[in-house]
């Protein structure tokens, strides 16, 4: 039996994005529910699976790679690397996971796209977008991005799939919408620069800015806290 606590705010959390989806006007299938399990013990996983979720983001390459030996039985789970991204780290990635939530550098890219295993499907790949009136520096700037685009669009065992971000908490819903318009807009540019490459895909959203996130178009939202309860502290940011 899946444990109830997280299988009941797993179901709270996908009623809470069906709502949202609802709101906007969107179908309900529109975004879906990439539940973020850093911190968080193998067997909280376990029991997320259990009770439907396949696709887990994962911030710490070492604690990702224990937990996805300790659930290699599970059929058809899909790991997603939403962490911070040196090169030390991208054989790992390459290596293990399904898809790459924060590419911000053609290095990095390129890296991912060498350490691509032989006879697996491309890695799925966002960008980061860096929003303005973002503290931190992370993330490749609008006016970098088209090139970025390009270089990525080109790495044959990569698939370019959209844009990821993660702006600056606010409690207030105008700033939260206007930071996720800033990414659907730089989504809806590369589309029409590169319509061949189908970008399907806009990761954004968390536990605090979901509503807005969904109503400005996102088609991953990455909820942690919500879905496996609070953090420890220390472990609360990437
Ligand atoms: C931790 C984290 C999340 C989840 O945040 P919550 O507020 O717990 O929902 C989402 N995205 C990234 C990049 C994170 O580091």
């Amino acid at each position: 039996m899946p444990d109830a606590s997280v299988s009941e705010s797993l179901s709270a959390a996908r009623q809470r994005l069906t709502a949202a989806l609802s709101a906007a006007g969107r179908a309900p299938d529109a975004a879906r529910l990439l539940a973020v399990s850093k911190t968080k013990p193998a067997d909280m996983l376990r029991q997320a699976y259990m009770a439907g979720q396949r696709a887990f983001g994962e911030n710490y390459l070492q604690e990702a790679l224990e937990k996805q030996a300790a659930l290699s039985d599970l059929v058809g789970i899909e790991w997603h690397f939403i962490g911070a991204l040196q090169s030390n780290k991208t054989r790992d990635v390459a290596e293990h996971f399904d898809w790459c939530h924060g590419v911000e550098r053609a290095k990095i890219a390129r890296r991912l796209d060498e350490q691509r295993p032989a006879g697996r499907a491309p890695l799925n790949v966002c960008l980061q977008l860096n929003v303005s009136g973002e503290a931190s520096k992370a993330g490749v700037a609008l006016h970098d991005l088209p090139a970025l685009a390009e270089t990525v669009l080109a790495l044959p065992h990569l698939r370019l799939r959209g844009l990821m971000a993660l702006p600056a908490p606010s409690d207030d819903d105008a700033v939260q919408r206007q930071a996720f318009r800033q990414v659907a807009d730089a989504l809806n540019d590369l589309q029409q620069r590169f319509p061949e490459a189908a970008l399907d895909t806009l990761s954004m959203g968390m536990s605090g800015d979901l509503e807005a996130a969904v109503a400005e178009g996102a088609t991953i939202v990455r909820l942690g806290t919500a879905i496996f309860g609070a953090r420890p502290p220390h472990a609360a940011q990437a």
